[in-house]
């Protein structure tokens, strides 16, 4: 296991199984947001995210956004329609955004888990900040130029890794 390796793959944030994450004992989620919960090329989150998130709430785990985007009114935006607190240009890969997210929802990093699209963001720095992490196929294909040339290192490190449904 590299540290680009992620704890999971999985194809999208609403196919991840909130009883078994709380059943291993996970209490806090932290998201990012363009592409895992907002799709880069919409401002909102389909209804499918909102119910998981819901459904989460509902179970009891602490929820927070940790966004690279430096557009703080966007994530700000999405946070509050999402219900949640939000860290803004959060410069994934480095942990400190991660850290501090951890630490305003009070949980320990056992009981943390790092959601995102990216292997060299989400990935790389929650191993850095020692959180599970999980890595979800991006919602759509609209990506930042540099985040495009990311991708393509990106799909040469996960060639053969087997995404679960
Ligand atoms: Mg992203």
């Amino acid at each position: 296991m590299s540290i680009f390796s992620p704890s999971r793959y999985i194809t999208c944030v609403e196919h991840i199984d909130l009883d078994a994450l709380w059943a291993s004992g996970k209490r806090a989620i932290l998201l990012d947001r363009d592409n895992t919960l907002v799709p880069r090329d919409r401002t909102c989150a389909p209804d499918s995210v909102a119910a998981w998130l819901d459904r989460a709430r509902e179970l009891g785990f602490e929820l927070i956004m940790v966004s690279n985007n430096w557009h703080v009114s966007h994530v700000s935006r999405s946070a509050g329609e999402l219900g949640m607190d939000y860290i803004s240009f959060a410069c994934k890969p480095l942990p400190f955004a991660i850290t501090a997210g951890m630490k305003r929802l009070g949980a320990r990093k056992e009981e943390a888990v790092m959601v995102g699209d990216q292997l060299y963001t989400d990935v790389w720095g929650g191993k850095l900040a020692g959180v599970t992490t999980i890595l979800v196929k991006p919602q759509s294909t609209a990506d930042l130029w540099y985040t495009q040339i990311f991708r393509i290192f990106e799909r040469m490190a996960l060639r053969g890794v087997p995404c679960e449904e």
